[in-house]
């Protein structure tokens, strides 16, 4: 259980506390108890079944009645530690069996008197194993090591490490106590009073980090100077930019230009929901790159985008003198060398690609920005590779369309500098998203014939849960093959796209797409990421039950793009769960890509949500950043007033702070975004 050392056993925290006083009747057990305390005698031990049905069956009998008591495992050792006739305190889930209740693996302890008189106190319970459990470690034997670990500490050995005027703002238990109380309360109240130190101790220690981090790298990271904005920036703002910004794009492009222009590394992530508009601000960016005599890279996680955008870009550029170029996996080795000459030579402003950016091989004379667009695609390890190509470590700017709820990212990402493009350009009209069962299939098939009549194209999404899973493959040729069906050929093209082609085959396709030649996309989730075809106005997600949240939103936000009113189809099965239901009812009733994370945030935790997994975030044992927002928002105030005060930890007041760090920094992989 990842238990080595007397600190991981105080560190191992009970899931619940038994009241000892609460001694139920056996007579009192109903079918809607779920755990029940009964005190009783022991009766008619035996073994009954055989092979793989052999257990133990015993009675327990109080004034009430009698409960059965079942064990499957363990069975010799069991029978050793049974007693007949004694009293006994269980514990334990109940079940009901051919109407009678039972229970199955009880914990058991000789009833005694102290006991008896039902001295007021909470007995914890642990997490353990069935093979711990089986050696005599159940959830509450666990307790008796825990019980006398504690009774050999005392205060110096659990040693406060928060500053003596937080405690008292926020009236904390010392540490010491804490840990006492956690394990062992008295009541209730004693327990609340621990779990909120603890809580706070581990997220404010969590921001303290963060925020170190970050002022430590605003303080003494060095960075590329981009000291002015020049001709590249100015002539293009003034002359080819094809729309009037949104003041959330100004806003962002000001952050970063500030950033960029005080010497320091910045390291930035950059939230905007689909469709905000975050190409542009990267543009604009590299521009600035431009000016500065500094080469640019962006990179995308799939060669459909990296494509994408390089397609975008060089429009947007033509008339202007920036170069830029495609590097993929599939460019071919002659092409590679020629950009690879114009990389050194620094005669190429602008590289665009996928992972291909980063190999080795790929030297730059003078990397200054590195661009990392949707991020959760692309691992820690791929990011950190940026900084081996410049002397100078690159700015880094990360965008990600995956919104992230507040407290998470102040977790997760609390390093960073932080940009958010809360604003949708002008002139989108919201997207109607509703949500139909399968069997209305036909009138869904009628709707998009309506739409392809008008003009429109259609998106069709298969679910892809594994790149290589062979059912969802053989999902999505079935469905392509019933879509034939629906619309037949030459009066209809359908576009394929999927994991299992080449990337010049996904490319063809996708092209004809974009091109109009096709009215309908079918593919996996592939087009996930970054797509932009402004006139397909109707997606329709197959399977929709299968998919995640925000994975959902993600797709959604491929239409809407143009002018014409566009909709989301979410098609499921009849019978579907309720946690389905509820996301197909969030995802018809708001657009807004924040509310959609926090109740994906709510209803899976944090740990699903992706991008957070190497992220540190799940190193929080007891804290909750969903139940615990608003702790985790003073946590995070007190440690930037903290830092700010104190940024390395020089006083007294903080010293005994700098030292449990100290303690704790090589016991923790704090991984950072890049
Ligand atoms: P995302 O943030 O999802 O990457 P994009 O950068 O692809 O979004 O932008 C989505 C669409 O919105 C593109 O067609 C882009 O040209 C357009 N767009 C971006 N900013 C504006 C703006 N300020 N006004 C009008 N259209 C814009
Ligand atoms: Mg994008």
């Amino acid at each position: 259980m990842g238990i080595f050392t007397f600190n991981d056993l105080l560190n191992h925290f009970p899931h619940r506390h038994v009241d000892k006083t609460n001694i139920n009747f056996i007579n009192e057990i109903i079918p809607s108890t779920e755990f029940v305390q009964v005190a009783g005698t022991l009766l008619n031990i035996e073994t009954v079944g055989a092979k793989r049905s052999k257990r133990i069956v015993a009675q327990l009998k109080d004034k009430t009645g009698f409960l059965e008591l079942t064990w499957f495992q363990s069975l010799n050792w069991i029978q050793k530690m049974l007693e007949p006739g004694r009293q006994y305190l269980v514990y334990g889930r109940v079940s009901f069996y051919q109407g009678r209740p039972q229970i199955v693996h009880p914990e058991m302890e000789i009833l005694n008197d102290e006991k008896k008189e039902g001295k007021a106190f909470l007995e914890p319970i642990y997490p353990t194993t069935e093979k711990l459990r089986s050696k005599a470690l159940s959830g509450r034997q666990i307790g008796k090591l825990t019980y006398g670990l504690l009774g050999m500490l005392s205060e110096k050995d659990v040693p406060e490490n928060l500053p003596d005027d937080i405690l008292k703002k926020l009236k904390l238990l010392n540490r010491f106590k804490a840990y006492s109380q956690i394990h062992f309360p008295v009541n209730i109240e004693e327990y609340d009073e621990a779990v909120s130190r603890l809580k706070f101790e581990e997220l404010f220690l969590n921001q303290l980090r963060m925020v170190r981090l970050k002022s430590q790298r605003h303080r003494l990271s060095k960075g590329v100077l981009f000291s002015r904005v020049g001709d590249h920036f100015n002539k293009f703002y003034s002359e080819y930019l094809p729309f009037e910004l949104t003041n959330a794009q100004k806003r962002v492009i000001k952050e970063i230009r500030n950033d960029t222009a005080t010497g320091k590394q910045m390291n930035r992530l950059l939230q905007g929901d689909v469709g905000s508009g975050k190409t542009i601000v990267a543009l604009l960016t590299m521009l600035i790159a431009a000016d500065n005599g500094y080469q640019s890279c962006l990179m995308a996680p799939t060669e459909v985008l990296a494509h994408q955008h390089y397609q975008n870009i060089i429009r947007l550029l033509k008339q202007t003198p920036v170069h830029v170029d495609l590097l993929t996996g599939s460019t071919k080795t002659g092409a590679r060398k020629n950009i690879q000459e114009k990389l050194s030579d620094g005669s190429l402003h602008i590289l665009i690609g996928t992972h291909a950016v980063i190999e080795k091989d790929v030297q730059f004379k003078n990397l200054g920005l590195a661009i990392v667009d949707e991020q959760h695609k692309f691992g820690v390890a791929q990011r950190a590779k940026l900084w081996e190509k410049n002397e100078m470590a690159p700015h880094i700017l990360v965008m990600t369309a995956t919104p992230i709820p507040r407290t998470l990212a102040m977790t997760a990402y609390g390093d960073l500098d932080y940009s958010v493009i809360d604003e949708m350009p002008p002139g989108r009209q919201p997207i109607t998203t509703v949500h139909r069962y399968e069997n209305n299939r036909h009138k869904v098939m009628d709707f998009l014939r309506t739409e392809i009549a008008n003009g429109r194209q259609v998106y069709i999404i298969f679910p892809l849960i594994e790149e290589s899973d062979k059912l969802d493959y053989e999902n999505l040729m079935k469905g392509y093959e019933n879509l034939k069906a629906w619309f037949p050929e030459p009066k209809y093209w359908i576009s394929m796209v999927h994991g299992r082609q080449k990337a010049e085959q996904k490319r063809i396709n996708m092209q004809r797409f974009v091109n109009a030649d096709t009215q309908i996309m079918v593919s996996t989730t592939v087009i996930e990421v970054g797509v932009d075809v402004s006139n397909a106005s109707v997606m329709v997600i197959e399977s929709a039950e299968k998919f995640g949240l925000s994975q959902l939103h993600q797709l959604r936000g491929r239409v809407g793009r143009g002018a014409e009113k566009s909709y989301c189809i979410l098609l499921t099965a009849t019978g579907i769960s309720n946690d389905a239901k509820e996301r197909m009812k969030i995802m018809t009733t708001t657009t807004n890509g924040f509310i959609i994370a926090e109740k994906d945030l709510d209803m899976r935790g944090p740990g699903d949500i992706e991008g957070t997994r190497q992220s540190g975030i799940l190193n929080l044992k007891l804290a909750s950043i969903v139940q615990d927002r608003s702790l985790m928002e003073i946590a995070r105030n007190l440690a930037n007033i903290l830092v700010d005060e104190d940024p390395e930890l020089k006083s007294a007041e903080n010293l005994r702070l700098k030292n449990y760090l100290q303690t704790q920094q090589d016991k923790t992989a704090w991984s950072r975004i890049s």
